[in-house]
């Protein structure tokens, strides 16, 4: 098919969820246009130059970019160039700092021990709450893996912060595994491909939009009302906001940053994590930390903490507790009513995603709608279930 020869497709989000299926439809021949709110595109991966220092700042929370999908490496690669990066965190509790995740050095330093791996792993089974059979909460999960001390230095009052509620009220599931390594891995992820790419993700993403078949519009906002004419939608903006909110707004936490500067090194690290309670933020994020390879004398901080959304917040993190499973379970059947509109990414679907999965069920999305409109076949209102 020759680019302009049949109607567009109209994409809601110019984030990694838009910007990847524009592309890979733009490639197969497709006109498309990429309708964005913001004046800006890359959605909330978008990095910048901050004015006073010119460290390159991750304007809506840090991102660090780890995948063992070699497809997905391959694409961003594709479109930046990627410099190695190791994601290593360090919190602040009891007046003292840290290594995470919570590991051999961290349990060492925290008991005053010179534990070996094996001596580690029988001490904190020693410690576990073995009354706890079967955990139904937060609470009773960090409990009955690492016991008491470790659960309220570490974990109580930083997931406390961060969800708005005590670990007690919160689902086992949100702590799947142990969260406790018995060596000195410091690595906050496992997985074998991880970088940045060096002039941020917002270029990355500006590469991927630059197609002839193309066409973005900044400040923007796309809606139900504006289908018409198009070939298909694909939304990545909130799927409450599509329906009106015809069931109540699902609930997210939202972000609040606290910029400040400094001369120099502020805290030697670019994610230092505050795990006590009585400290308002949940971490600082020095961000010229997440660029070694470049030099600058002034420092970008910015101190983190959270809250639950308002109508004129950003939604950062989905809640998705029993109520708002029950709202999303009206919406998703809405969607499913929907002719030629396909819901996308992290807002589209009501989850949060990582960048390496947006990427990947964005790749997985556009081919399936190459095939399905090949062979004359409708498109599912969502291609992963997000129930
Ligand atoms: C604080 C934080 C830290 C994170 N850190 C990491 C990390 O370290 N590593 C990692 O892999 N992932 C990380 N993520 C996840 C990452 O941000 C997401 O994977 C990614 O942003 C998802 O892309 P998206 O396109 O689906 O959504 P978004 O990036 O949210 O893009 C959606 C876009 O749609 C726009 N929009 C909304 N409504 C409309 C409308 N009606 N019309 C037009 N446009 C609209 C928005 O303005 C936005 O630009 C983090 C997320 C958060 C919240």
């Amino acid at each position: 098919m020759s680019v302009g020869q049949s109607r567009a497709i109209a994409i809601a989000g110019a984030g990694l969820s838009g910007a990847v299926i524009a592309r890979t439809l733009a490639e197969a021949g497709h006109r498309v246009e990429v309708f964005e709110s913001r004046d800006h595109i890359a959605g909330n991966c978008h990095t910048a130059r901050d004015g006073e220092t010119g460290v390159l700042v991750h304007v809506y929370g840090p991102h660090i970019f780890h995948t063992d999908d070699a497809e997905v490496w391959d694409t961003v690669n594709r479109f930046a160039r990627f410099r190695p990066y190791r994601n290593r965190v360090k919190t602040t509790s009891g007046g003292q700092v840290y290594s995470l995740p919570v590991n051999l050095h961290t349990i060492n330093q925290f008991f005053g021990r010179t534990f070996r791996p094996d001596e580690a792993r029988a001490f904190i089974a020693g410690k576990a709450d073995r009354t706890i059979a079967e955990p139904v909460t937060f609470e009773e999960q960090a409990l009955a893996f690492v016991g008491r001390e470790l659960y309220e230095a570490f974990f109580k009052g930083y997931t406390e912060k961060q969800w708005g509620c005590p670990p007690s009220d919160l689902p086992a599931s949100i702590l799947k595994r142990l969260p406790v390594r018995f060596n000195y891995d410091d690595d906050y992820f496992f997985h074998r491909f991880q970088g940045m790419p060096e002039e941020g993700y917002t270029p990355m993403v500006a590469a991927m939009l630059d197609h002839p078949g193309i066409a973005v519009h900044l400040q923007t906002p796309f809606s139900r009302g504006g289908r018409d004419g198009y070939a298909h939608v694909f939304s990545s903006a909130p799927l409450d906001n599509w329906f009106g909110m015809a069931y109540g707004s699902l609930g997210y936490r939202t972000l609040d940053f606290e910029r400040f500067t400094f001369e120099g090194d502020y805290q030697g690290c670019a994610v230092m994590n505050y795990a006590d309670a009585d400290v308002p933020y949940t971490r600082i994020t020095e961000h010229k930390h997440f660029a070694p390879w470049e030099s600058h004398d002034g420092s970008v901080c910015y101190r983190e903490s959270a809250r639950a959304a308002g109508p004129d917040d950003i939604p950062y993190y989905p809640i998705r507790l029993v109520r708002e499973k029950a709202q999303l379970a009206q919406y998703v059947a809405l969607a499913a009513g929907e002719t030629a509109t396909t819901f996308v990414g992290r807002l589209g679907t009501y989850r949060y995603l990582d960048m390496d999965v947006t990427i990947r069920e964005a790749l997985d999305c556009a081919r399936l709608y190459l095939q399905k409109s090949a062979a004359g076949e409708p498109m599912p209102a969502f291609v992963t279930p997000p129930l």
